[in-house]
């Protein structure tokens, strides 16, 4: 076993514990008290410096010409929370964490992590306890080098498939992104440390992120965005909440009374605290409007949350009180998790952890086209060519505050740059670990020859000459920037179309943030979705070309043909950073494969889409009602090796109303003849329709009828009804 141990200072332990021998007169010390007791008897004893001081930080790095000395006890990273060694109150120290830990601009040299594979490959595994794992091995690495807060959880839910940072996020549907962020948020705060769920709400592209206006209905918001937070929020229980840099419905989300004080607290009665993103604050009345601490305080005009506000708690424009609540709710958060505990480093297994990348990259990789069944590849492959996607270094990852440096360093860098404030930070990074390496490793015998996939003619030549042409194609996403539309960038269209019609049996191998549009689909044999794969991508593509991995990664957003989506051209194009653009959500809760329903829109390849080497048949399928819907039924593998399915439950038809709806699904493994029964009980809510005037879900009573279906686009394998009874369910 590979363990690393990153250094905690004996300071950081002192200043976590505080003074023990404090403690017989602290009662909110005392871990057998409810965490909201706690809160209130710890801020209670504070001054209200220590109040103040609580509720603003800094980003923990020295960057531009604001000098930003930070103290002995933070960690270099994306913030840093004082706390209050005398009550025994721990600083924050935070990370950023979705795909693993990060070092941003190396601010502790040296310093690599595992570097797990993007939100759409994790949610491409359907795989609850796979990312419940994952989200434990982030919390020990965090806590191995002295974090205790996780920025991870970024769950914005796919609206554009343009949006640069989609590679971030789990997920177009609203149950499958709240459950699986759930699943990883546990998994973290059970290792020890306190985890936000992000950015909250409608983040929904990079394009002026900080001047967007997404505008919604907010009852449609309810059933879609905020229905996969609340249900995050209520299976994950994170500590604390990031809200977002854009404006929703005419207000910044991080000064949005509906938002925050409407919805969050008096509906969902969430306790734990709102934190803002880095730069999302614009005024001390944030703090009126719901927001409890201001975060990476250099990136705003000013710090907000403390002169100015002090200043207005004075005048009487904000009661103390209010003050109090945003100590509490942050305490409440420190409490619930036990952060304020002696937390020694914890060893962490950095082979295990390494498996789980491998393990997500393997099932995050979806198969989507397999032409006769060209894959997986045989000892009959005698040449294959490789081409293209610098697959002679290493494989992409996404770019921002979400990069991870892995172990060994990146493979290569090629800087991109651009227009705006984030331009420095945009360079495509790869991972180490060659895709040609690990197929050379595994072809044995056979002859592979590289091209890379510069010029047509070139790729052309060597796919001519080989049995097998494999063409890898890169799309970089990064933080701050969309793709302006679903083309592949630098003409490898053009390679992949020149390899095809040169070599029928072209296998395709996209590493992109986003679907993209595959002008040449018909032309080539097999297309496989790597997404970004991850620090152990080339292993598990190779094993997945040459079968010793049966695919089981399903698309969890739709892939649209080009020209056949919402708002075209991206809202903001062009426009100068910092200008106001209004982005319309009229597709309302009806995100991704919902609207394609809705809209009869064809695509290119469904929600839920993903082949397997085996097949799967359904059967025996029972539905009943009641106040929700039970739904059982039986997988059967039908072919002639393992593999694991995800099944896919669908709501078609509510009281008459048509309509398509996950509801439920599964993943299951399965050797081959054997069957496994599924069994569902459906959410609620997701029978339900928003009702704003009566601030409730309204169930219409009558009959509903479900599909079992292997995607969203495939006619469903399975159907029944039930009926459910006219109910109102609480927001
Ligand atoms: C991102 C957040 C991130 C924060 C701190 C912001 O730019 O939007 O997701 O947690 O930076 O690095």
């Amino acid at each position: 076993m590979m363990t690393i141990r990153i250094g905690v200072s004996a300071l950081v332990l002192a200043t976590c514990l505080g003074a023990a021998s404090a403690q017989d007169n602290q009662p909110w010390r005392d871990t057998s008290l409810d965490p909201a007791e706690r809160a209130r008897l710890a801020e209670a004893a504070m001054t209200d410096d220590e109040r103040f001081n609580i509720i603003h930080g800094p980003m923990a790095l020295q960057f531009g010409d604001r000098p930003n000395p930070l103290p002995d006890d933070a960690v270099p990273g994306a913030g840093y929370i004082p706390g209050v060694e005398r009550l025994g109150i721990p600083s924050l120290r935070e990370t950023d964490a979705s795909l693993g830990i990060t070092n941003p601009f190396g601010s502790r040299p040296g310093d690599t992590a595992t570097a797990f594979p993007g939100g759409l490959a994790m949610g491409s595994t359907f795989n609850l306890a796979l990312m419940h794992d994952i989200g434990g091995a982030l919390g020990l690495e965090a806590r191995s080098r002295g974090f205790n807060v996780l920025l991870g959880g970024g769950m914005n839910l796919v609206r554009d498939p343009r949006n640069g940072r989609n590679f971030e996020y789990l997920s177009e549907d609203p149950l499958l992104t709240g459950l699986m962020a759930a699943a990883s948020v546990r998994g973290s705060q059970e290792a020890g440390v306190v985890t936000t769920v992000k950015h909250f709400s409608l983040n929904g592209q990079e394009t002026n992120r900080h001047t967007f206006n997404a505008i919604i209905d907010p009852a449609e918001h309810r059933e879609s965005d905020l229905l996969a937070f609340q249900i995050a929020l209520e299976e994950g229980q994170p500590a604390s909440i990031m809200c977002a840099y854009n404006l929703v419905n005419g207000h910044y989300a991080c000064g949005n009374d509906e938002l925050l004080n409407n919805v969050l607290r008096r509906d969902w009665n969430y306790q734990g605290w709102v934190l803002s993103d880095w730069g999302a604050v614009y005024d001390w009345r944030f703090a009126e409007y719901g927001l409890d601490q201001q975060s990476g305080q250099q990136l705003d005009d000013e710090v907000w949350f403390d002169a100015p506000l002090r200043a207005a708690v004075e005048r009487g424009d904000i009661p103390h009180s209010r003050i109090s609540e945003m100590v509490q709710r942050i305490l409440y958060g420190i409490y619930s998790v036990g952060i304020d505990q002696e937390q020694p480093a914890p060893e962490v297994d950095l082979e295990a952890h390494g498996q789980l990348a491998l393990e997500a990259a393997r099932q995050g990789l979806v198969l989507l086209k397999n032409e006769g069944d060209l894959l997986p590849l045989t000892a009959q492959a005698q040449s294959i060519a490789v081409i293209g996607g610098r697959s002679n270094y290493g494989v992409l990852s996404g770019g921002g505050s979400s990069q991870v440096t892995p172990d060994g360093g990146f493979a290569a860098e090629v800087p991109i740059g651009g227009d705006g404030s984030m331009a420095g930070w945009r360079a495509e990074r790869y991972f180490p670990g060659a895709p040609l390496d690990a197929i050379r490793a595994r072809a044995g015998e056979a002859q592979v020859r590289f091209d890379p996939g510069q010029y047509p003619s070139s790729a052309a030549s060597i796919a001519s000459q080989a049995d097998i042409a494999i063409v890898f194609v890169t799309s970089h996403a990064a933080e701050g920037f969309d793709q302006p539309d679903l083309t592949l960038p630098n003409g490898q269209d053009a390679i992949v179309a020149a390899a095809a019609a040169a070599n029928p049996n072209t296998i395709v191998v996209l590493e992109t943030g986003n679907p993209v549009a595959m002008p040449w689909i018909d032309e080539v044999g097999a297309v496989m979705a790597a997404w970004y794969p991850g620090q152990a991508g080339a292993q598990a593509i190779t094993e997945v070309l040459f079968g010793d991995v049966n695919p089981s990664g399903h698309l969890p957003v739709t892939f649209p043909i080009e020209g056949q989506y919402l708002r075209i051209p991206l809202p903001g194009l062009g426009t100068v950073e910092g200008e106001t653009v209004t982005v319309e959500y009229e597709e309302g809760s009806d995100v991704g494969y919902r609207w394609f329903a809705r809209t009869g829109t064809p695509v290119r390849f469904p929600f839920g889409h993903g082949l397997s080497y085996t097949s799967f048949a359904y059967s025996d399928l029972q539905v009943t009602g009641g106040e929700t819907l039970q739904v059982t039924f039986e997988v059967e593998n039908t072919g002639d090796r393992a593999g694991a399915d995800v099944p896919q439950v669908y709501l078609t038809d509510a009281a008459g109303h048509p309509l398509q709806r996950l509801v439920g699904f599964d993943r299951v493994v399965l050797e081959p003849g054997d069957s496994a029964e599924v069994s569902l009980t459906v959410d609620a809510r997701l029978l339900a329709e928003f009702d704003s005037e009566a601030n409730a879900w309204q169930i219409a009573g009558g009959e509903y009828g479900v599909a079992v279906a292997a995607s969203a686009g495939e006619e469903p394998a399975l159907t029944g009804t039930a009926d459910v009874p006219a109910q109102t369910l609480e927001p």
